[in-house]
């Protein structure tokens, strides 16, 4: 077992259960030439996204971390008629490959791209979300957990990801502000009550990588943030 054949192994599920999606592609094709970071969810994670949504019925949905609008294209994909998403991005290029892309996916009528930290615009938003997707700076996961439970529903998802991190989250000791916002996020998970959790390690395009999903419980927080 190696990354080389995980990576492999992933685009031969791909390739089988996903079929040919000419504005995805052209999403990632934006992105590539705008040289943002490759650093979307793999395709078979934009699906699960897309099936965890329908699966809640959503019909409002929040991203936190837009990059170039791969996965938001996909969470778009999933609402009825009338169904809206916010994704919030920091930086203005990783917004503007993204609105490009969005609308060419057909989605751009129920999407509002909000370009800045998200932690000035999550205040400025109004619940209830049925789905929230955190894809942003790993350090502030906590934040974005206690912001999911604040605007989200009750009975509504939080997916969280990126958990997996080479297996780093086992260092209790790292010094990578990633992995000690990777395992703050999971811990919160575990001792809040807001929370219902579980996570999952992948193998795939991404490497080592993983993703947290949690129910919200509609039970008061503890504060601790
Ligand atoms: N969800 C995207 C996808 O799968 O296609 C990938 C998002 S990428 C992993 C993380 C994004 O979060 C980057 O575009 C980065 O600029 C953005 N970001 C980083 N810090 C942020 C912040 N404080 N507020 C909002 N966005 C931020």
């Amino acid at each position: 077992s190696t990354p080389e054949n995980w990576a492999a192994a992933d685009r031969w599920l791909a390739a089988a259960l996903l079929p040919h999606d000419p504005e995805l592609d052209a999403a990632v094709t934006a992105q590539r030439e705008a040289a943002l970071p490759e650093i979307e969810v793999a395709p078979v994670a934009g699906k699960l996204l897309h099936l965890l949504a329908r699966l809640v019925g959503a019909q409002r949905i929040l991203e936190i971390g837009t990059l170039g609008g791969y996965s938001t294209i996909w969470l778009a994909r999933a609402l009825p008629a009338g169904g809206t998403l916010v994704t919030i991005e920091a930086e203005p290029a990783h917004a503007g490959v993204a609105r490009g892309s969005i609308d060419r996916a057909g989605v751009g009528d129920r999407v509002d791209v909000r370009v800045g930290p998200a932690l000035d615009v999550l205040p400025t938003l109004a619940g209830p979300f049925d789905l929230v997707f955190i894809d942003a700076d790993k350090e502030s996961n906590t934040a974005y957990l206690d912001w999911a439970a604040r605007l989200g529903r009750p009975g509504g998802l939080v997916v969280l990801d990126n958990i997996g991190r080479d297996g780093e989250i086992v260092r209790d000791d790292s010094s990578d502000p990633k992995v000690r916002g990777t395992r703050e996020a999971i811990e919160m998970l575990g001792s809040d009550p807001r929370f219902d959790a579980t996570a999952l390690q992948t193998v795939g395009v991404k490497g080592w990588d993983g993703v947290a999903i949690a129910i919200l419980t509609g039970e008061a927080g503890t504060g601790a943030v």
